[in-house]
C-alpha cells in the first residue's frame, strides 16, 4: 500500500507566506518565497503560538525604544 497523492488545498496567503494543507494527510506546506517548510498541524499551531510571541516581543521592544527616545520610558 503507499498513500494518496497530496491535493494541496490554500488555507491562507499574503505577500511573504503561502499556506496549504493537503486534504488527504493533513500535512500544512508553508510557502516562504523559494523555501517550503512541511509540518503537521499540531506544529502549525506551536508555530503560530511562537510567531505571535515573537512579534509581541519585537513590538514591545520597538515601543519602548520609540519611548525612551521620546523621554517617555
Ligand atoms: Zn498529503
Amino acid at each position: 500500500m503507499h498513500a494518496p497523492p497530496c491535493h494541496q488545498v490554500t488555507l491562507a496567503r499574503n505577500d511573504i507566506a503561502h499556506v496549504q494543507q493537503c486534504a488527504a494527510c493533513e500535512c500544512v506546506s508553508i510557502h516562504l518565497g523559494t523555501t517550503t517548510v512541511r509540518v503537521d498541524p499540531l506544529a502549525l499551531e506551536a508555530l503560530w503560538v511562537v510567531l505571535g510571541e515573537a512579534a509581541a516581543t519585537v513590538y514591545a521592544q520597538r515601543n519602548a525604544e520609540l519611548g525612551s527616545s521620546r523621554g517617555l520610558a
